[in-house]
């Protein structure tokens, strides 16, 4: 099969590969989209993968084959993919699954090779259905949906004046969430004007250039001096964690969504003087999943105008190089198989 995988020295190579064999207990996925993450961009320029890796985790596709033990999973299904869990451990217990270390599975990003290619082998229990009316680009789109939902599950807040720094896939798939979920007004801060432009189809309530406008100004203008209660840190760059405390209201959150794994140094009287929370969000659950995609089937979300560049496997390499490393491209999706 076709596959797009990672090679040391060379980085992305499109190649013929082995279709992979089926364990007893696994199901077999016909790719047909699958969405170029921020992650995949950090794991491909740290180099940290073995050679003939296949990444590729936002995926979607249509069942194709069971294990004799895999009966549950019907061929014809729609589904995207999710890791696995436990059910038991303290983690899991406690309502975060995603940090369960038990049999962890994944595709693309963990032990089973990624979606990338034209068939991929997952478990059961990563399977979550495509509801009816939600096409495969969609579909491949609801991860880094559940991801932004993610984040504002984390802060506990259900509503009040938001900013979000950074306007990539993430950045502005929270935008649009909070706007779903009736907060404002919502303001986004990014350089880059066709994002802003984005943000604004997605209902942004205000845009800001924070290289051409004073953002403190614009924080105090949006929020009639006091803030914003809730502040999400999508841009990646360190130096914007100290942004977004100043930017947050005296008792408000600030949850870094983004992955800085540079050290960042911020003065904590911060903390002090407006007693901010500072949190982090990771990963997402199947409920999360489950939940965005049904404001999909509802015609409520449509992440497709986050799609810049619509691609087959065999352009990734190239398409790496020009549009993803250069920060140029905001969504890469493969149009892989059969879509639907
Ligand atoms: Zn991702
Ligand atoms: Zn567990």
């Amino acid at each position: 099969m076709q596959a797009v995988v990672f090679r040391k020295e060379r980085g992305l190579v499109f190649e013929d590969v082995i279709r992979p064999d089926l364990e007893p207990d696994q199901v077999l996925v016909r790719v047909a989209d699958t969405g170029f993450c921020g992650s995949d961009h950090t794991l491909v320029q740290s180099g940290n993968l073995p050679d003939g890796y296949i990444l590729g985790h936002e995926t979607s596709g249509t069942i194709v084959e069971t294990g004799r033990d895999a009966r549950e999973a019907v061929p014809g299904t729609r589904v995207i993919i999710r890791p696995t869990w436990c059910g038991t451990c303290l983690d899991c217990r406690s309502g975060r699954p995603y940090f369960c270390q038990n049999n962890r599975r994944s595709i693309g990003i963990g032990d089973l090779p990624g979606a990338f290619a034209e068939y991929i082998r997952v478990y059961p229990s990563m399977l979550i259905e495509v509801p009816e009316g939600v096409d495969s680009r969609n579909a491949a789109l609801a991860e880094a949906f559940a991801a932004s939902l993610h984040a504002v599950a984390v802060t506990g807040k259900k509503g009040g004046a938001v900013l979000v720094i950074g306007g990539g896939t993430i950045g502005l798939a929270l935008v649009r969430l909070l706007k779903i979920l009736d907060f404002g007004p919502v303001a986004l801060s990014e350089p880059v004007l066709e994002k802003r432009e984005l943000a604004l189809g997605f209902g942004a309530d205000a845009v800001i250039d924070p290289l051409t406008e004073n953002l403190g100004l614009r924080v105090f203008e949006t929020t009639n001096g006091t803030g914003f209660e809730t502040v999400f840190e999508c841009s990646g760059v360190p130096a914007c964690v100290q942004a977004a405390l100043d930017a947050a209201a005296r008792g408000g959150t600030v949850c870094v969504v983004s992955v800085i794994s540079r050290p960042v140094e911020i003065p904590p009287i911060l903390l002090n003087f407006k007693e901010v929370w500072l949190t982090g969000s990771y990963s997402n659950t199947h409920e999360e999943n489950r939940r965005v995609l049904g404001w999909m089937a509802e015609g409520r979300l449509d992440g497709r105008p986050l799609i810049t560049d619509l691609i087959g496997l065999e352009e990734l390499p190239e398409v790496y190089r020009d549009r993803i490393d250069t920060g140029r491209a905001i969504k890469v999706m493969l149009r892989i198989g059969e879509e639907f």
